[in-house]
This record gives structure tokens, sequence and C-alpha cells, in this order.
């Protein structure tokens, strides 16, 4: 559902744009951060406290993937825990505070070949930027089938809290073992009749306390050591067609929404040819700094993190792209 309307969205600000006919100047700026996680949003706090005059563009997903889960618990600081839209609302008006230039807008292209780096926002607008950071985060990943293709925005979801109302009292089923799939699954029990939670192993990856979580909810049925081969329905989802992975054996479930929790894809199509990223399109760092290939391009948050994936460390490295960038800015001039 959330991916439609964000298409849509995209779509048509592209061409309210393009349609004004801006003829604009050309912008140039010190540091320009793409993205507003987390790690844009801290970098935004230290370059704009170091007078730097960062402009961030958030990107189609202001306040990136923190926007669209529930209660964050783990960040130090809420001794109470706290939503995570309003944590990405107070890191914003922080940043603004200082005076960072925080923009609605998609950075459509980059060409890193030399400096000052050239970056085109929206399609029309040209920026000139001495130094760029790039935080552009990751998003949900999708199984591949056919089906579920057909039926996105139909009963198949990759967000729970987005979409998880339009299933009160329904059965539903949520795919994955790790900490996404727990918390969805968590988070649905508590809106709909039953969740089943399938998983392909019969351990979860998830963290011991969300295993919890999970194990203690009553109306979340484990299909462990199960895959999905096939989503079923005329216009909407009727049921998810599994399959055992010991035995081969099919079986149907009756589910009215299937929700995908498998984890994510950076978000760098648009750095592809520019800098340097593994095969799954992680942009690549030098260990312990935020610096890429690229001299004066940094990059934070889950852009660049394989492993930790976390909110404080977004911040963290956020934090350290700003620092870095500072440091080769005053290195350059
Ligand atoms: P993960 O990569 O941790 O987990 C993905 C899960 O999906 C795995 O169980 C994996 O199975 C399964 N999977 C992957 N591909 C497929 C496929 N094609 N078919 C079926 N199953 C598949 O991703 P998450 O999004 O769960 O978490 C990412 C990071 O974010 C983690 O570091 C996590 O700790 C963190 N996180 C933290 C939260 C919190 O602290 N509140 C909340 C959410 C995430 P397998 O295990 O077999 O590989």
């Amino acid at each position: 559902m959330l991916d439609r309307i964000h298409r849509h969205l995209r779509h048509h600000y592209l061409q309210s744009i393009k349609q004004k006919n801006m003829t604009e100047e050309i912008e140039k700026v010190r540091v320009l951060i793409i993205g507003s996680g987390p790690a844009g949003y801290t970098a935004a706090i230290y370059t704009s406290r170091a007078e730097l005059k960062p402009v961030l563009y958030q990107g189609l997903q202001p306040g990136g993937q923190l926007t669209i889960t529930t209660d964050v618990e783990n960040f130090p600081g809420y001794p109470e825990g706290i939503s995570g839209y309003q944590m990405m609302e107070d890191m914003r008006k922080q940043a603004e505070r200082f005076g960072a230039d925080i923009r609605w807008g998609v950075i459509t292209s980059v060409d890193f070949s030399e400096r000052p780096f050239k970056v085109v926002a929206d399609e029309t607008k040209t920026i000139l930027a001495d130094s760029v950071i790039i935080a552009t985060g990751a998003s949900a990943r999708w199984l591949g089938l056919e089906t579920e293709e057909k039926y996105r925005g139909y009963g198949v979801s990759a967000c729970a809290t987005c979409d998880g109302f339009f299933y009160k009292g329904k059965d539903v089923a949520v795919i994955g073992g790790g900490d996404t799939a727990a918390e969805e699954a968590t988070y649905l029990a508590k809106i709909c009749k039953k969740v089943y939670l399938i998983h392909r192993r019969t351990e979860m990856r998830a963290s011991k306390a969300m295993q919890n979580k999970v194990f203690n909810t009553p109306n979340i049925e484990r299909l462990f050591g199960y895959v999905p081969v096939e989503i079923t329905g005329e216009k909407n989802v009727d049921g998810l067609t599994i399959k055992n992975v010991t035995t081969q054996e099919i079986s149907n479930i009756v589910v009215d929404g299937v929700f995908v929790a498998i984890g994510h894809t950076p978000n760098s199509a648009i750095f592809k040819g520019q800098i340097e990223m593994d095969e799954n399109g992680y942009i690549i760092t030098v260990p312990g700094s935020t610096k890429t290939n690229v001299e004066g391009v940094f990059a934070a948050g889950d852009v660049q993190d394989t492993h930790y994936k976390q909110a404080a460390t977004a911040a963290g490295t956020g934090c350290m792209a700003a620092i870095e960038a500072e440091r080769f800015l005053n290195s350059v001039s």
C-alpha cells in the first residue's frame, strides 16, 4: 500500500516540477547530505553546528525507515521508548535549530567524477557540492514471487505499522525470521485474530528478547521450516501456499494479508558506477571511517552497513561522516 502511494507521489511530484519549467540557478553548497534517517539528520546536526551550512535532501520517505516502525526502545536517552516517527521529527528539528537547510526532494543523479560534485535534485535542479554525505538507508526486500508483485497493495505489504490496521480481526501471515519479522508479528498479533509466522529455518535470527515476545504471544502460530510458494486470491489476497522444506509437502493457509519481512536492500542505485559498492549494493567504506573510494564523498547508516543496521549505529556513522567531511573541507580549502 505504502509502496504504491510512494510511487504515485514521486511521479506526480516530478511531473509538477517539470510542468513549472523551472530554470533554476546552479546552487553551490559545502556539504550536501542525501537522506533523512538517523544518519542523515545526525550528519546535519554536526555539520550545521560546524557552520558548514549543510543542505539535506530528505528523499521520498522523510525520516526514513524509522517513521514506519512502532516504538523504539533501544535508542539511548528515551527511558520510556519513543515512536520512530517522533524520534525522527525531533532529529529534524534539532538539525534545523542549528541552521541545516532540510528540503523535501529527491536526488535523481550524481556525477562524482570531479569536484565540486555535480548532483541533480528532482531531475531539474543542479547542485555543485564540495562534499557529499550519502545516508540513503535501505528499503524492504521482496520474495520475488510473481503473485507478490500482483497483490502488492491488495493484501501484500512490507510494513505492518502502515497497513496492519486494514487487517483488524483477520488472519495474516508474516514471512521472515529476523527482528523485523518478530516485531511485525507481535505488532499484528495485537490487531489481528491470528498471525502465522513463516520462516524457512527452524531457528530465528531475531534477538532473544524479540523471540521471547513471539513465543509468549498466544495468537502467533509459528510455521518454521516452511517457504512461501504462491499467494492466492481474486482481487485481494485470500491465502498463501507454503512448502515444507524437509518433506517438500505443499499446504495452504487461509489469510487476508501477507507481510514480507525478509530484510532490506541498500538504496544505492543512483550511485552505481560512481562509487565502489559490494555485490549487494552496499557502499564500501574504509574500515573505521565513512570514507568511500571517492575523496570528499562519505557514506553513513544502513546504505554502508551490512552488519549492525541500528538507529544508534546509523546516528554514530552520521556523526563520523560529518566530522570527516569537515576535516576534508579544511584540508582542501
Ligand atoms: P535480517 O536480515 O536480520 O533477517 C531477514 C530474515 O528474512 C531472516 O530470518 C532470513 O532468513 C529471512 N529471509 C531472507 N530472505 C528470504 C527469502 N528469500 N525467503 C524467506 N526468508 C528470507 O533482516 P531484519 O529486517 O529482520 O533486520 C535487519 C537488522 O535490523 C538486524 O540487524 C536487526 O537486528 C535490526 N532490527 C532491529 C530492530 C529492533 O532492535 N527493534 C527491529 C528491526 C530490525 P535466514 O534467517 O534463514 O537467513
